[in-house]
């Protein structure tokens, strides 16, 4: 290995504090990668999870990272290929490679990572190296985009997948054929069910870095799911049945991440309606520690008499996030969501009463259904809420709305670019002022992260070309390809991900699509999600 390689590990090694001891192992050599830089997948609790899994089950377990530009030139110049983090071994020699992937355009450093690391990027094609292993939410709402690539793919939650995999692996692919939630790619679509596990003890690092992109607290999740189920958000139809952790099974993990950084970082999609939100900031603060929280729903905020809000006073952040999601109330209900423009303007106006300094807002278009006029209409709501929101910088960050698999929206096009290039333009027209900064996602961002979620194992071939050549010649290479990928499809049309059972069968995600486009919101049934 190149010496400047070689010191950059070890540097990295020295800085960081382990919560669990390295394992003894057995005799299969398995590294757990993130195919995106180490600050990044350092701060990836879904990473962390496979890692505390492998070593409660005693195995010996490296870690692995898609190197920085600059250290990716110094492996080609030194011809040093990719090695794990801890034992320095080139990803070629390892039995097992298991990618932990939580965001589509994560795929092309998974090709760039088996590139480096001397592994030939298609599996037909690999003889000997590792078996390589995919899991996470994005391949579990459709693996099929890096189906060529993987030996196998696990559908649903590591505690439920990984024992399967540690008790067959070392007798190859075709022993875990028939396995809940394993997919095997090489023989076509199959049949596969998502796994879910009992949440038993909290997600949090089992490694802690000062260069991880959220080094100034410590992750630990109090919750898993979400009983709301947005029309849109793949939490609330997928990561299913909401699961919470009460105040018994966090104690441990907040204890220590009190002592480590002080701050401890409440995670979950749903945060602000844990049952136990209250005791588990209150025994935070016993410690001497604070809670860093999340994004809150606008309802839990607007309720001063609620959890969150009390939360809020007793010890208000310098900045709240809220998830506004479109600027009428029609709209609001066709994604799902229930919330009146009073109701808006109360949750920022409390934020600013108890003494929150930052707004940030997140909103969403390319809804099914919008009009240019409620597209306009954000600027004069954003106007509304800074009148009597928090007095510093209000920022709105607009994405637009990318349809997932398993979703009742899983059926609906990508908006054109033209679209998104129209209302970004009238944005950018209608909120310039000096407290509001406008983050508006680039239209051809959004278009390659469609293309990846939605697209079958074509989508491999786009793929190698961004890992190649960038991901924006990947993205002509797309269009040139299926350029009716994105007009979207009929009920009837078979999809990429029609083998994978994600839960909510097909005519309640029918029944919820033509709700969106009636605009009605009907309450979930928050008992059948539980
Ligand atoms: S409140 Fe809605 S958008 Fe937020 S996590 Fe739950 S289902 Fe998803």
């Amino acid at each position: 290995m190149s010496r400047r390689l070689r010191e950059g590990q070890r540097r990295r090694l020295a800085r960081e504090t382990r919560r669990l001891p390295v394992a003894a192992g057995g005799d299969l050599r398995v590294a757990v990668a993130y195919p995106n830089e180490y600050r990044v997948g350092m701060a990836n609790l879904g990473f962390h999870v496979v890692l505390e899994q492998l070593l409660r089950a005693g195995v010996r377990v490296d870690r692995v990272f898609l190197p920085s530009d600059k250290e990716a030139v110094e492996h080609r110049r030194s011809r040093t290929p990719l090695c794990t983090l801890e034992q320095g071994i080139p990803l070629r020699e390892l039995d097992l490679l298991l990618f932990s992937l939580s965001f589509e355009p994560d795929y092309v450093g998974l090709v760039s990572m088996l590139g480096l690391g001397g592994v030939e990027a298609l599996a037909r094609r690999r003889e000997g190296g590792p078996l390589v292993v995919a899991g996470g939410i994005a391949p579990t709402l459709n693996p099929e985009p890096i189906a060529p690539f993987c030996d196998l793919i696990g559908i649903g939650e590591a505690e439920a997948l990984l024992p399967a995999l540690l008790e067959r692996a070392r007798d190859g692919v075709e022993a875990l054929a028939g396995a809940p939630g394993w997919y095997l790619p090489a023989g076509g679509p199959h049949p596969v069910q998502r796994q879910h596990a009992p949440l038993e003890r909290p997600a949090l690092p089992v490694v802690l870095s000062p260069t991880s992109a959220f080094s100034s607290h410590v992750d630990v999740e109090i919750s898993r799911g979400c009983r709301w189920r947005c029309r849109f958000c793949a939490a609330g139809h997928v990561v299913t049945p909401y699961r919470e952790l009460g105040l018994d099974a966090l104690e441990e993990a907040i204890a220590w991440g009190v002592a480590q950084r002080g701050r401890v970082g409440l995670v979950g999609t749903d945060v602000s309606d844990h049952s136990g939100l209250e005791a588990i900031a209150n025994r935070i603060f016993a410690l001497g520690g604070e809670p860093a929280l999340p994004s809150f729903r606008v309802e839990s905020v607007a309720r001063r008499s609620g959890a969150a809000a009390r939360l809020l006073a007793r010890r208000p952040p310098q900045s709240l996030t809220l998830a506004v999601e479109a600027s009428s109330e029609g709209l609001r209900c066709a994604l799902g969501k229930r919330l009146s423009h009073e109701k808006l303007l109360r949750a920022a106006a409390h934020a600013a009463e108890v003494g929150v300094q930052r707004l940030r807002i997140y909103l969403l278009v390319g809804i099914p259904g919008e009009t240019w006029s409620e597209i306009e209409g954000i600027a004069p709501l954003v106007q509304e809420i800074a009148g009597v929101g928090p007095p510093g910088r209000l920022t709105v960050s607009i994405n637009a709305l990318v349809p997932k698999p398993g979703t009742p929206l899983q059926w609906e096009p990508a908006p054109s670019r033209e679209h998104l290039r129209r209302a970004r333009a009238l944005l950018r027209r209608g909120l310039r002022g000096e407290r509001v900064e406008l983050q508006f996602e680039s239209p051809d961002w959004t278009r390659w992260q469609y293309l990846l979620s939605q697209g079958g194992r074509e989508a491999a071939e786009w793929v190698i070309v961004a890992a190649e050549h960038g991901w924006r010649r990947a993205l002509a290479r797309a269009e040139g390809d299926a350029p009716l990928l994105g007009a979207g499809r009929q009920p009837g049309d078979p999809l990429p991900w029609d083998h994978v059972e994600h839960g909510p069968p097909r005519e309640a995600l029918l029944r919820e699509r033509e709700r969106c486009l009636a605009r009605e919101y009907v309450p979930p049934d928050r008992e059948s999600s539980s």
